[in-house]
């Protein structure tokens, strides 16, 4: 049985005390068993006072991006040594707004997502489709050569340890959700292609998010589909007690 990972993306919101906040609101009253993992990927500047306030707790604590380089002249990023030095244990890869306005491809999310695991850091790599390539029937073509790219030259036992996020891009922050045999389609053929590239041991094991205005209204129906292990929430995350019904949600 896979565990349920709920993954809250903040995105660029909040200021510090906010995030604070957030932390001492929900540490106490996460649910104590293991069946449900929850995650903040929140923006850098709040992440070593995250850890902090996580610690004890189930709240693991995530950031939203990094460089690949462990190094260098890099200015204005953040690399995967420093994430992993905060306690960061993991890291979103290859989001859609990274891809749309920070030119972010398949192959440099191969990249961060090699450099992820050479810090212990587990990515959340996210897949999707735009809804021009959803009606010209292109959904699963694209999702294919996403993860077949994306997770290129790692080992098996890499490959059952990254989270996939599947997020159709015409579904966040619209309020449109995909349909949940919708979604569970697409997650199941991702779990079909990790099959073909690994095997069906490491298959089973791959935790598939979906994302896409998830809220506490819908994310019971989701997590009933048997390809969907989780989600990865943009909106619905950012106040402790919606964060918090989502997780328990995983719990059921
Ligand atoms: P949303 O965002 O839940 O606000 O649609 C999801 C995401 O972009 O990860």
């Amino acid at each position: 049985m896979r565990n349920k990972v709920i993954a809250g993306n903040w995105k660029m919101n909040k200021v510090l005390s906010e995030a604070d906040q957030f932390a001492v609101s929900v540490t106490g009253k996460l649910p104590k068993d293991d069946s449900v993992e929850a995650i903040v990927c929140a923006p850098f500047p709040f992440l070593p006072s995250l850890v902090e306030k996580a610690k004890g707790s189930n709240l693991k604590v995530g950031a939203q991006n990094m460089h690949f380089e462990d190094s260098g002249a890099f200015t204005g990023e953040v690399s995967p040594a420093m994430l992993q030095d905060l306690g960061v244990t993991h890291v979103v890869i290859g989001h859609s707004e990274r891809r749309e306005h920070f030119a972010e491809t398949d192959e440099s999310v191969n990249k961060k997502v090699h450099a992820a695991f050479n810090h212990d850091l587990i990515p959340i790599v996210c897949v999707g489709e735009t809804l021009e390539q959803r009606e010209a029937n292109e959904t699963m073509s694209h999702i294919e050569s996403q993860v077949r790219t994306g997770l290129r030259h790692l080992s098996d036992e890499q490959i059952g340890s990254v989270i996939i996020a599947y997020e159709p891009i015409w579904a966040i922050g619209t309020g449109k959700t995909a349909s949940s045999s919708d979604a569970d389609q697409v997650c199941s053929l991702i779990r079909s292609v990790i099959k073909d590239m690994t095997s069906e041991n490491v298959a089973e094991q791959v935790v598939i998010q979906y994302g896409g205005s998830v809220k506490a209204t819908n994310i019971d129906e989701l997590l009933d589909q048997p390809d969907i292990d989780g989600a990865l929430v943009g909106g619905a995350s950012l106040d402790p007690e919606s964060f918090l019904q989502l997780v328990e949600a995983g719990t059921k």
